[in-house]
């Protein structure tokens, strides 16, 4: 079950989240003003309500979490986005990322692996305020090929190496943010595409998470 009312303890709690992920270093306005703007709490079973503000994972089934918002935060700055780019995500999981990233103004499609997490989805209202964000279920590593190319490609999923598929799907000049590596730790990574087809590599911090796995889900 969701808790579908926005209280003012929620807004106040959210406001400290904002300042706290503000002094972990995130600058980018934009994406603290998203995360000030959506009810994080709606993303999780109502047994989180009274933590749903604290900066960390917590589970919504199926073996998966709802990111860290600090790490949501992270990898949307990484991006720099721009009005109307065309983001693909891969690893929909609880929607929170996608609506970060529809509520900053962008066109969003976001691929999800695990069928019940997608129809999930389906039952959630509050996505209805986001017109512009799409929902597939699918396998991220063959990512849209009818949809693409992205001005964008976001993967919130620990993946083992970097897809070629998903490189291939951006635009020249097109920015692809992925945590990659195999144990416990990843190292993010921010892609570049360039006109002749090749990616230039800049690397950053390292984050944890759950595994970006092959295949479909039912
Ligand atoms: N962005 C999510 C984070 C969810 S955790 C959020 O804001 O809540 C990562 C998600 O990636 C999980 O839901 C998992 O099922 C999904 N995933 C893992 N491998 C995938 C793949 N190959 N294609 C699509 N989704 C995948």
């Amino acid at each position: 079950m969701r808790v579908v009312d926005d209280t003012y303890r929620h807004k106040g709690l959210r406001r400290q989240l904002v300042d706290l992920v503000r002094s972990k270093g995130i600058t980018d306005d934009r994406v603290l003003q998203a995360i000030g703007n959506i009810p994080r709490h709606y993303f999780m079973d109502s047994a989180f309500d009274k933590i749903a503000y604290e900066d960390r994972a917590f589970p919504i089934g199926e073996e998966q979490t709802i990111s860290q918002p600090y790490t949501v935060a992270y990898q949307t700055q990484l991006l720099e986005l721009k009005p109307f780019d065309k983001v693909l995500e891969i690893g929909t999981g609880s929607a929170y990322q996608a609506c970060v990233l529809a509520e900053m103004g962008v066109q969003v499609y976001t691929i999800e692996r695990q069928k019940k997490l997608f129809d999930n989805n389906k039952q959630f209202a509050y996505l209805k305020k986001y017109p512009a964000l799409k929902f597939f279920y699918g396998d991220g590593f063959e990512g849209l090929p009818t949809y693409a190319p992205f001005d964008k490609v976001i993967v919130t999923a620990a993946a083992p190496f970097i897809p070629p598929k998903l490189i291939a799907q951006l635009k020249p000049g097109g920015r692809m943010v992925i945590p990659v590596g195999e144990g416990q730790v990843q190292r993010m990574l921010r892609l570049t595409r360039q006109p002749d087809g090749g990616a230039t590599e800049e690397t950053f911090d390292n984050f944890s998470f759950v595994p970006m796995l092959d295949g479909k889900n039912s």
